[in-house]
């Protein structure tokens, strides 16, 4: 199960990628769509969006459906289906792919009492697409559901024009004339870029029903942080696509695009990772620091096999954790109090407190959230089944 990912680097979403000189989509006139938008509708009509993850591993597609009622929950939404040969998933004689609805959110774009169906994608047979990790996630909370799993997950992203230039970049291969020192948390046109659609994210995913917890400007210009948690179980990494899910059409309405990739800039440019903080009921209580450290022995056993599944590439994630830019090597396991230089961070006071929690920092920025929660409730309280 694990070892499928792999099978999905061809990186589509990579910045040189990109050929559209211009967006045409916050060309549109939005206020005409205003008009649009706010018509009612019968009431016992609801539009629901299903999202789902594709067969890149990171980029995210929908669809749109008509119900005759709000689906509350998981549930109460139908079962649907789509052409999976179109989207990297199935091969075009047996194409026939179905999603199974996951969590429901309000739809920010369009409102009440419309909704947001996150959605996991199934094969014919009924096994899980390559990409679909969400099984092996939600396995491991179940069966570690006493133990309390909590996540607080750091999504790190890059805001480009559409050429796949940084945002706010000078054109034609020129890197900002900023000191980085400024950037981070920073303010102030020269320092930071692409603030509105930062805004206007929080606001959306607020609105959606995520555990939304906050956001930074990060150290490379147009690079932005937002945090979903502190959230038990599932709900974080559900919460985290759908946050993506969002960021997408967000940034879609800019004529923005936002990529995930962990080295968007080359090697003297910072890098995006997605910092997985992590506790159970056991870390939290008095004495849990020595459960933390027993974990932590049980993570550097499980380094490399951890490493091949922390992003969308290997590779990618390499680059990123060159032991410059506040990362620890890709190859070498390390962990610190208060260590931005370590793969596992712990923080400052988490010795006099004996109890906390852990950062763990090695995951790139595009990858599967699934898969990250999973791998560490796996190795540090054991796989679902015993
Ligand atoms: P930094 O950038 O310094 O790492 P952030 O504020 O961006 O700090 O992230 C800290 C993260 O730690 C948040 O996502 C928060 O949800 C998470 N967190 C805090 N306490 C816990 C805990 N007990 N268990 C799991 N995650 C936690
Ligand atoms: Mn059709
Ligand atoms: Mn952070
Ligand atoms: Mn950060
Ligand atoms: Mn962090």
């Amino acid at each position: 199960c694990l070892s499928l990912l792999q099978k999905h680097t061809k990186l589509i979403y990579i910045p040189k990628r990109y050929m559209l000189k211009e967006s045409i989509n916050h060309i549109l006139n939005k206020k005409v769509m205003d008009r649009y938008i706010r018509l009612p509708v019968p009431c016992n009509k609801v539009l629901a969006t299903y999202c789902w993850i594709d067969g890149s591993g990171i980029n995210m597609r929908c669809k749109d459906r008509i119900l005759n009622c709000t689906p509350h929950s998981a549930d109460a939404a139908p079962g649907w289906a789509f052409d999976g040969s179109s989207t990297g998933q199935a091969t075009t004689a047996n194409s026939d792919t179905s999603l199974k609805p996951c969590a429901v959110y309000k739809d920010p774009f369009r409102l009440e009492p419309h909704v947001l169906v996150l959605a996991e994608v199934y094969m014919g047979d009924g096994s899980p697409a390559a990409t679909n990790h969400r099984k092996f996630c939600n396995d491991l909370c179940e069966f570690h559901r006493a133990e309390e799993p909590w996540f607080g997950l750091e999504q790190e992203y890059t805001m480009l024009d559409v050429d796949g230039w940084g945002l706010g970049w000078p054109k034609g291969g020129g890197f900002p004339a900023v000191n980085y020192e400024f950037s981070y948390c920073g303010i102030g046109a020269k320092y930071i870029a692409g603030r509105d659609i930062c805004e206007a994210h929080t606001k959306c995913c607020l609105y959606a029903g995520c555990d939304f917890e906050g956001t930074n400007a990060e150290v490379m210009f147009a690079c932005w942080e937002w945090q979903i948690g502190t959230t038990i179980g599932i709900k974080a990494p559900d919460d985290m696509w759908m946050s993506r899910y969002i960021m997408s059409r967000v940034s879609e309405d800019y004529g923005v695009v936002v990529t995930y990739h962990p080295k968007p800039m080359g090697p003297k440019h910072p890098g995006v990772g997605m910092h997985h903080n992590f506790s159970t009921k056991r870390m939290r209580s008095d004495g849990g620091y020595k459960f933390i450290e027993e974990c932590i022995k049980r993570l550097e056993k499980n380094h490399m096999k951890h490493m091949k599944n922390y992003g969308n590439d290997e590779q990618t994630n390499r680059m990123r954790l060159s032991g410059k830019f506040e990362t620890a090597p890709f190859d070498k396991f390390s962990w610190g109090i208060a260590n931005r230089k370590s793969s596992i961070r712990l923080q400052r006071n988490i010795k006099e407190k004996g109890k906390g929690f852990m950062e763990d920092r090695r995951p790139a920025g595009d990858c599967d959230p699934y898969l990250v929660c999973g791998l560490l409730m796996d190795t540090c309280l054991g796989p679902a089944g015993g």
